[in-house]
């Protein structure tokens, strides 16, 4: 059997340092708040939402939310955001994504000030990840990491292959293990032969967003394959990029769908609102 690497633990373990963290804060009169908005009323987003306020209040964190209707225009929200950078109370603000198809997720994502961009997105951000500077990590690679090195993982020297190459998980997910000494190739819809470059991973990192897709076939005997993807199956339960129980047979550790990346990715979010407010 391999390790099942417990996100769920992990990210309680985060939360609950952070909780007695927070704590100290408020003794000395810091009170972390993170402003979360929300555009519209997409069901996903109100899940995550809510997932968000719910840690935030169970961590200590206060949470002031502002929910627009699907009408609001880009100018409205920059209007907004801009008003929470200048709120010395406001220490983090997050903009739910996605927001509506009117407007531009880019300026939105600009507008933000970058000492309050917890959600790692803003170009100063990826700019100073880049360069090895301090700054905001998107939190769902950044989780990843955590994953690793509390389940004692070594990444320094290992092969490490990425599958994906968005800008929230596959491009900071490998300057990450770029970043703790790994030696990263990252693969996209364009790689030629897939498997052959995966079947070289130590740790597969699978943020495709294909359900099901990578089976033992891509997987190399004794790796460690860490599943970000999120679906639904034909029973509706929720399952990753990744063939569990196929994979499962071979590999030394592996991620669980739910309840492995998936609550890490909060845990981080309430770990940068913290590191907001201590600065
Ligand atoms: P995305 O923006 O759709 O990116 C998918 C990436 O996979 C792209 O780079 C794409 O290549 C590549 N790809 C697609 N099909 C491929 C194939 N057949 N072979 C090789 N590469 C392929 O997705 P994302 O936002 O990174 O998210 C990935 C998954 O993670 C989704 O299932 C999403 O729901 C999930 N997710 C989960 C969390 C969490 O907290 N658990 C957070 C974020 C995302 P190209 O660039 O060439 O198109």
């Amino acid at each position: 059997m391999p390790q099942i690497i417990d996100g769920k633990a992990i990210s309680m373990q985060i939360k609950d340092e952070l909780k007695e963290e927070v704590a100290r804060m408020h003794e000395v009169g810091i009170n972390p708040c993170l402003a979360v908005i929300q555009v519209g009323a997409d069901p996903a987003s109100c899940v995550y939402v809510r997932n968000k306020k719910k840690a935030c209040a169970y961590i200590g964190i206060e949470s002031r939310a502002f929910e627009l209707g699907e009408e609001t225009t880009q100018e409205e929200l920059i209007a907004l955001i801009q008003k929470l950078n200048s709120d010395e109370g406001v220490h983090g603000i997050l903009v739910q994504l996605p927001v509506p198809k009117h407007i531009d997720e880019d300026k939105i994502i600009q507008s933000i000030a970058p000492e309050k961009d917890v959600d790692g997105f803003h170009p100063v951000s990826v700019g100073n990840l880049c360069i090895g500077e301090k700054g905001f990590v998107s939190c769902t690679p950044a989780g990843i990491i955590q994953l690793l090195k509390r389940s004692d993982i070594k990444i320094e020297g290992k092969e490490c292959v990425v599958i994906g190459r968005s800008n929230i998980v596959g491009k900071p997910m490998s300057i990450l293990l770029l970043r703790e000494n790994g030696t990263v190739t990252i693969c996209h819809s364009r790689t030629k032969n897939l498997a052959e470059v995966t079947r070289r991973a130590d740790i597969l990192i699978v943020a495709i967003g294909k359900k099901q897709l990578i089976t033992k076939e891509y997987v190399k005997d004794g790796a460690v394959v860490i599943d970000v993807g999120m679906h639904r199956d034909e029973n509706n339960k929720l399952c990753g990029d990744v063939d569990f129980e196929d994979v499962s047979e071979i590999v030394s550790a592996i991620t669980p769908v739910p309840g492995g990346v998936g609550p890490m990715t909060i845990a981080m979010l309430m770990n940068n609102c913290v590191e907001a407010a201590r600065k």
